[in-house]
């Protein structure tokens, strides 16, 4: 190592020193000690860095006081800053898993804070003095939408869908269609709940064709459930055949057996009337008389992450007098959230309009293409000529295994920027703050309106114009 090296080695500062200069004009007052030693520390080591292995040693001004204070009030900021972020989402995929699938009204809000930052009668009953059913809050309303007898809820589907195969089948038989063995992502599959809950999967007909003979030929003393589950988020298309729910139930009846149904993405809207694909509703379930139906609360439904089980009221209370409720309970933001989440279904037309899941998957078409006309125009303006804007005509997704089949028309802006790489535009959108969640098709960064809030063009527009301002990132 050269001479000059050696010397600035020797002249790095330890962390007393580095605290003095904080502590002289109170830089450091807002920083935890747990945070500033180690952010001092990173400081100190990057400096070091720099001076052994960067081809041109660093200029004296990196010793300065300025700088060192500078350089340890941004790594603790970065140590200190939330990581779960507010995201921009512009996928255009409503229900996105990784991006926390459903958004909540600002009712829905104001109830969660009012609720969570209070005591409240979680589990008390007022009327009667005394402990009360932390479920109680929503299941009227759930049987009052749904036509169900009695209701319970979980943490979310797969919870559901655990608690009621422990309950109605341990140790016996399920039998289910071989086209209903489904993944949803995160690892949830079919097989693997069955056993977890001590079920015995029978699994019948074949990947594209089963048949009420199928159910019936299973059917044997072990047997204890009829599974049908919605294969939400796949469909098997050409030759194919299905036992309809009603005939499934009408096999369970005749034996003597329950039926249940995991609906998955669970809707209590017909969306066939918003000119959407036809997706089987909760009502319809259970009128097809349906023991048992599960679906989640935060995907078709837009609420609160929750597993929501309706049906028969024998079944029902088997299913609350569980052990595993209480591993699977929802907590009271939750509670508090999807009562006011279904408050709004009592009105269909508030609902589609409050609830931003309904809303954006029935978002009108000229609706999404003025946001698109808009935000190209507001682009375009940016100075330096460098970014290129293009109008398409590409579809959305409903997305979190939810209407599989269905290509929601929208309007996306296709952007390149000139000397810029799409894959490095798409890291500089997903690094700004907030991030901006986007995807790449044909070597363009894709925009899709439909799934962005308000104030989120505004957002756009300043990443796409410091990105101009701050030069070429890589290619
Ligand atoms: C999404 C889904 C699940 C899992 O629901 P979560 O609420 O994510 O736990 C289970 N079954 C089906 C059919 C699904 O679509």
């Amino acid at each position: 190592m050269d001479e000059n090296r050696q010397a600035q080695l020797k002249q790095l500062p330890g962390v007393d020193r580095i605290l003095e200069f904080g502590a002289d004009e109170g830089h450091f007052d807002h920083i935890p000690k747990s945070v500033l030693i180690p952010a001092i520390r990173s400081a100190i080591d990057a400096l070091r860095a720099q001076i052994i292995e960067s081809d041109v040693p660093p200029d004296s001004s990196c010793f300065s006081r300025i700088t060192l204070v500078a350089e340890v009030k941004k790594q603790a900021g970065q140590t200190m800053a939330l990581k779960l972020r507010r995201t921009v989402n512009a996928t255009g995929v409503v229900v996105h898993t990784n991006l926390g699938r459903s958004l909540l009204s600002p009712v829905v809000m104001g109830n969660l804070a009012a609720i969570s930052s209070r005591y409240s009668n979680l589990e008390f009953d007022l009327k009667a003095g005394r402990r009360g059913s932390r479920y109680s809050a929503v299941e009227g309303i759930l049987c009052e939408l749904s036509g169900a007898q009695a209701a319970m809820i979980v943490n979310n589907n797969a919870a559901a869908t655990l608690l009621c195969l422990d309950t109605l089948a341990t140790g016996q038989e399920v039998i289910v269609s071989r086209g209903e063995l489904v993944e949803i992502g995160g690892s949830y599959r079919i097989p693997d709940v069955m056993a977890k809950s001590g079920a015995i999967l029978k699994e019948v007909g074949t990947t594209n064709r089963t048949h009420p003979r199928d159910y019936e030929n299973a059917i044997g003393e072990r047997t204890g459930l009829l599974l049908k589950v919605h294969t939400s988020n796949y469909s098997i298309v050409g030759f194919t055949a299905a036992v309809s729910l009603p005939d499934l139930v009408s096999i369970g009846r005749r034996h003597g057996l329950p039926v249940m149904e995991d609906l998955g993405s669970g809707t209590l809207v017909d969306f066939s009337k918003y000119g959407l694909i036809k997706e089987p509703t909760v009502q319809e379930s259970l009128a097809a008389g349906v023991d048992v139906v599960t679906f989640s609360g935060d995907k078709l439904l837009g609420g609160p992450q929750a597993g929501i089980i309706l049906g028969g009221r024998r079944h029902i209370d088997r299913i609350k007098a569980n052990s595993l409720t209480r591993a699977l309970r929802i907590d009271k933001m939750t509670l508090a959230a999807l009562e006011a989440t279904l408050q709004l279904y009592r009105d269909e037309p508030q609902a589609m309009q409050q609830i931003p899941t309904l809303r954006m998957l029935t978002l009108p078409l000229p609706v999404i293409q003025g946001r698109a006309a808009e935000l190209k125009s507001r682009l375009e303006r940016i100075p330096g000529a460098r970014l290129k804007v293009e109008l398409l005509d590409i579809s959305s997704k409903a997305g979190g295994g939810s209407l599989p089949m269905l290509d929601l028309p929208s309007r996306c802006l296709g952007v390149t920027v000139d000397g810029t790489s799409v894959n490095a535009v798409e890291r500089w959108m997903r690094s700004s703050n907030p991030p901006i969640i986007g995807r790449i098709e044909n070597d363009q960064f894709i925009v899709d309106p439909r799934t962005l809030q308000e104030e989120e063009l505004d957002i756009i527009e300043k990443a796409f114009a410091d990105m101009l301002a701050v030069g070429t990132h890589g290619r």
